[in-house]
């Protein structure tokens, strides 16, 4: 028998209008929310429901909208004043995996102070202000994560920070904040979620329980993945949200793996969305799986219903053109990915030569 651990503490209530129905649980996590949101992510019901939730249950909210894409040190401590100066003691976040992932810094920060060059040094503590998260985006997963990622100027990249602490105490799923949610960003975070549950396989750290999740998440995923560049109904919506919590769930016990390690340079130094960088080198990594007889890719295959060149035809026609990327550049970016843990974490463990081959096969020459 594998030996492996679980442990994953957020209470998620999931279904239509969850937050005015379910908005009672919130009144065990303090009196006074600090929400942290974006200025879009504001926009689709979510912060007025949980206003009005809040309100019912005589807590106090101050809102801190200003969270944009690929959070910065600066938006967190920005956040942390904010939630000092107006007394809160608990944390909501609202939105995509931005806003998630700079309230989970805020909660945790607000509590163990850091110097900007000590954030990204890990040991921390399991020490957090509770949270809860509402996803507006599928996904990141980020609601059932213990991790948050933001942008490490000192290396010139996206660094995660993670404590036991990081994992909200609720979670609260409502397809319906999605549905305005614009094509390309569907179909992004769409990638990253897809992206979450495949590499939650290929991991050196899957567990039996991890597969389990990855690949019900895949089953009910992959025929949807090739729906996001169309319109989608609200049930499509859900479950969209439901695959991307699962494959969220995987990756809280199993961590990343090389493409999401690649990704960042990507995200960083060209502005490529997180989810659409995962979906360009994925396919990649995948072949050099098929090439090194990962076992975990077979059951993939299997979990999608489908083959690799399938799945590489369905990546391509969502991802389209591509970016135009000096190859100078993607050379750089495979040596300094060589130094990102989440390489040896891979189960398809990627040489110099093979991260590089990735990235050229992601952005053909004309
Ligand atoms: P995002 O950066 O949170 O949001 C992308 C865009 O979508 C933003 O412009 C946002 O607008 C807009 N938006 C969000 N919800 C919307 C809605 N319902 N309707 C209309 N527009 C909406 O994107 P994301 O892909 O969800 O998150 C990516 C981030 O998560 C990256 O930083 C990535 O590194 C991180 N991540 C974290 C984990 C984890 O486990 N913690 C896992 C994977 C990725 P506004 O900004 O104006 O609000
Ligand atoms: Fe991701």
């Amino acid at each position: 028998m594998q030996s492996f651990a679980y442990y994953m503490p957020t209470r998620v209530i999931s279904g239509r209008n969850c937050v005015p129905e379910h908005g009672d649980q919130l009144k065990a996590l303090g009196t006074h929310a600090l929400i942290v949101t974006g200025k879009s992510s504001a926009l689709n019901g979510a912060l007025d429901d949980m206003i009005s939730a809040l309100e019912r249950n005589g807590q106090n909210a101050t809102v801190f909208d200003r969270i944009t894409p690929n959070p910065t040190v600066a938006s967190v401590r920005e956040g942390i004043a904010l939630l000092k100066s107006a007394g809160a003691d608990f944390v909501v976040a609202i939105g995509g995996g931005s806003p998630m992932d700079a309230a989970k810094a805020i909660a945790t920060l607000a509590v163990q102070e850091r110097t900007d060059e000590e954030i990204f040094a890990g040991g921390y503590a399991a020490e957090a202000l509770p949270m809860a998260h509402v996803p507006t985006t599928a996904g990141t997963g980020s609601e059932v994560t213990p991790y948050a990622i933001l942008t490490n100027d000192a290396k010139e990249t996206k660094t995660s920070i993670t404590s036991p602490a990081m994992f909200p105490r609720l979670a609260f799923l409502d397809g319906k904040y999605m549905e305005h949610l614009p094509v390309r960003s569907t179909v992004n975070t769409a990638l990253d979620a897809f992206s979450h549950a495949v590499e939650g396989m290929l991991s050196r750290n899957a567990t039996p329980l991890s597969d389990a999740l990855a690949k019900e998440s895949l089953r009910i995923f992959y025929p949807l993945l090739q729906k996001t560049a169309g319109p989608l109904t609200l049930d499509e919506r859900d479950t969209l949200l439901y695959a991307s919590m699962l494959a969220g769930m995987t990756i809280a016990q199993s961590g990343t793996t090389a493409v999401h390690g690649m990704g960042y340079a990507l995200t960083y130094f060209y502005g490529i969305d997180h989810g659409r960088a995962n979906g360009l080198l994925l396919g990649g990594a995948l072949r050099l799986c098929e090439r090194k007889s990962v076992p975990a890719l077979k059951e993939i295959l299997s979990a999608c219903s489908d083959t690799l060149d399938g799945i590489c035809e369905t990546m391509d026609t969502l991802l389209g053109a591509r970016e135009d990327i000096p190859r100078e550049h993607l050379l750089v970016f495979a040596h300094a990915a060589m130094a990102n843990k989440n390489i040896r974490k891979s189960a398809y463990e990627p040489t110099e030569e093979e991260v590089r081959a990735i990235y050229l096969s992601a952005f053909p020459a004309p």
